[in-house]
């Protein structure tokens, strides 16, 4: 039988759980976080290293932590990450720590960057799409060279399966 006190433990506890579990602490650090990518790939990798030492490690949504892993599967070849938070408030997904920017065509391989749009264009038939947005993803950016994913909380435009979704063509 709980008495009040050891019901707030038990909240907290859970409450740890659950935090641990759906974010993944940032450093830049060479740990490994998925299959392919390393904590400091996600560690503003837009910003020149004398300002990166200046910030502060953060926790990051798993979903946008495994996004980047799912495109890499899908491609079959490295994948750059090109930004993740900005303390800019002009661009709010990426202020709150809610998206993620990719570059798929590093080596100019442009053409896998329009196998990865084509197949996402495809949805909802598109196992890319689909596990993306098993994955929690809900904002889908393209541009000519980048990839924008988002877990935006509203601005939707479309719906399917998994719930309300945004596509638009930037990043
Ligand atoms: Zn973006």
């Amino acid at each position: 039988m709980f008495d009040l006190i050891s019901s707030q433990i038990l909240f907290l506890y859970l409450l740890k759980q659950i935090y641990k579990a759906m974010y993944i602490f940032i450093e830049n650090t060479f740990r490994r976080v998925t299959k392919d990518f390393c904590c400091w790939e996600y560690f503003y990798p837009d910003y020149p290293d004398a300002l990166r030492k200046s910030f502060k490690p953060f926790y990051l949504n798993e979903s946008l932590v495994l996004a980047p892993q799912i495109i890499r599967n899908f491609i079959n070849v490295p994948v750059n990450i090109t930004s993740v938070h900005r303390p800019v408030i002009n661009q709010l997904f990426h202020y709150y720590f809610m998206a993620v920017d990719l570059q798929i065509n590093r080596n100019k391989e442009i053409a896998l960057h329009n196998l990865v749009i084509d197949s996402l264009k495809l949805k909802p038939h598109s196992d890319l799409f689909i596990n993306l947005r098993k994955c929690g993803i809900n904002g889908f950016g393209c541009s000519g060279t980048h990839l924008h994913l988002d877990i935006r909380t509203g601005y939707f435009n479309n719906h399917d399966d998994f719930g309300p979704f945004c596509e638009f063509d930037e990043t």
